[in-house]
């Protein structure tokens, strides 16, 4: 048996008061067909990083749901997940090839996990490439015809091409792919189904729950951090995608304007990461003698509470990406009312359009100039924020993702019926022969009316999951 993670339990009627009644009433009746089914989640790491966040909150609601949901980690030792590592950053477009050994070390690995991956499940999700092989090296022995989904969150639009071919046979006998938009599809995907359902956050979880000023300022200062100064914060793992070094130099420039200034970059350690470790150590050499700057990981027990009391109390949240999957980090700052400046990349821009959330920028120096910006404008600032959270209550919250994945498991259980096709600026569900077509490229999209279709066509950019066809849309209504 692979090891099972534990989570605790959680009502999905918890849920009414942040994503509305309707949402809970919808899942109820999305997973009352699937009651029983027996899915399993398979991840790399228990904590540290957006999947693991997901996981956490998504299976306890799962089973509230009624399914017989698992999650279950691959293991591996630390040459294992260099090697997954490597995977991971030439899917994000890193030059490095794999060595024939490194190969070899993913394939032995990925067959030692499969041989332990022995009970029957309906369904299996497999997130991201460090357990993709399983499929390849499981015996079905013919007992049970599982559903295998493999669901991605990284940018892979434009992967490495030997790591990517390389990678390809092992998509071999699934029966569908998620990505987080429709640019990230790589252009060769096999034609299995494909749907694009972006993440969401979880407004019950104790990173993103209320919590109380004066108890958030407590928490700050018990590690540290002067909570009357300024203060602008990076909360993300210790990698080079995120570019900690860039933040680091971002500051030094803000500072020549706000001596009082301090940077916290917080970071978390996952099991399957162990190239953290090396950049930990540069951050620490780049920061090193400047008292202004906080450098915290969850092993020196900076926690969900800690990280909620610095989205709440930063000034800004920064998120200064170079590539990026979704970007979990930036729909809990604005969550918690606290403007963004992030990198234009990857699903960044899906939570922050222009004009919501704050700024993105594509330098070092713009990333500097729009932080001292909301220094200096704290209340435009929080507009900018409120209008980020709006977004994020609409499109961002887990009960939305909940349903999106409901309706592919319904759609792969029940037989292969046909996807439900839906308005990408609203989400509704469309009736065949129903609602206005426009062609983007090679693909038919459908809208419920003129005016989503209007909408759709001056902010493309927002729209960008509809690039893979009409399936898989986020339901927020626009009409709301
Ligand atoms: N995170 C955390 N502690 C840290 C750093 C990150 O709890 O020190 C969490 C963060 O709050 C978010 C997730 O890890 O929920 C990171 O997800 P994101 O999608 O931003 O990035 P990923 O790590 O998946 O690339």
């Amino acid at each position: 048996m692979l090891e099972v993670v534990d989570v605790g339990t959680q009502s999905i009627a918890a849920y009414a008061a942040s994503a509305g009644a309707e949402a809970v009433e919808e899942l109820r009746a999305l997973a009352a067909p699937l009651r029983g089914a027996r899915v399993l989640h398979l991840n790399a790491t228990p904590y540290g990083g957006g999947v693991a966040e997901i996981l956490r909150s998504q299976i306890p609601l799962l089973r509230d749901l009624g399914l017989a949901a698992d999650w279950c980690i691959i293991r591996g030792d630390e040459v294992f997940f260099r090697v997954t590592k490597k995977i991971h950053n030439g899917l994000q477009g890193a030059p490095e090839p794999l060595t024939a050994d490194e190969q070899e070390i993913y394939r032995a690995i990925s067959a030692r996990n499969a041989a332990h991956l022995d009970r029957d499940y309906d369904l299996i999700v497999v997130h991201d490439p460090q357990p993709l092989a399983l499929r390849h090296y499981r015996a079905d022995h013919g007992r049970h015809a599982t559903r295998w989904i493999w669901r991605c969150h990284i940018d892979t639009s434009e992967p490495n091409p030997t790591v990517w071919q390389f990678l390809l046979p092992y998509l071999d006998g699934y029966d569908a792919a998620v990505f987080t938009l429709g640019a990230f599809v790589p252009p060769d995907f096999p034609a299995v189904r494909v749907d694009v359902i972006p993440p969401a956050i979880d407004p019950e979880s104790p990173k993103n729950l209320d919590l109380d000023p004066g108890l958030a300022r407590r928490v700050l200062q018990w590690i540290g951090v002067e909570v009357d100064k300024p203060l602008i914060t990076q909360v993300s793992r210790f990698d080079p995608w995120k570019d900690p070094l860039g933040v680091i130099d971002g500051y030094r420039l803000i500072r020549r304007e706000v001596p009082d200034l301090q940077l916290a970059l917080v970071g978390s350690m996952a099991l399957d990461d162990p190239q953290a470790w090396e950049i930990y150590r540069q951050i620490q050499a780049a920061a090193a003698a400047d008292p202004g700057i906080h450098v915290f990981t969850n092993l020196t027990g900076v926690s969900n509470l800690e990280v909620n009391a610095f989205q709440r109390l930063s000034d800004v949240i920064v998120q200064k990406s170079i590539r990026e999957g979704f970007g979990l980090v930036v729909s809990e700052a604005l969550w918690k009312g606290t403007p963004v400046v992030a990198g234009k990349v990857g699903g960044i821009p899906l939570q922050m359009p222009k004009g919501i959330g704050g700024f993105l920028v594509d330098s070092i120096e713009a990333y500097a100039e729009r932080t001292l910006w909301l220094l200096r404008h704290p209340e435009e600032g929080k507009a900018l924020a409120e209008l980020g959270r709006a977004r994020v209550r609409q499109r961002f919250l887990l009960p939305r993702l909940l349903a999106d994945e409901l309706r592919l498991y319904a759609d792969l259980l029940g037989g292969g019926q046909a996807a439900v096709v839906r308005d990408p600026v609203c989400g509704r569900s469309l009736e065949p022969g129903t609602g206005v077509e426009t062609r983007v490229g090679d693909v038919v999209l459908r809208f419920c009316s003129e005016n989503c279709r209007r909408m759709f066509l001056v902010a493309q950019d927002s729209y960008a999951w509809a690039a893979c066809g009409p399936e898989g849309a986020p339901p927020a209504s626009q009409h709301e």
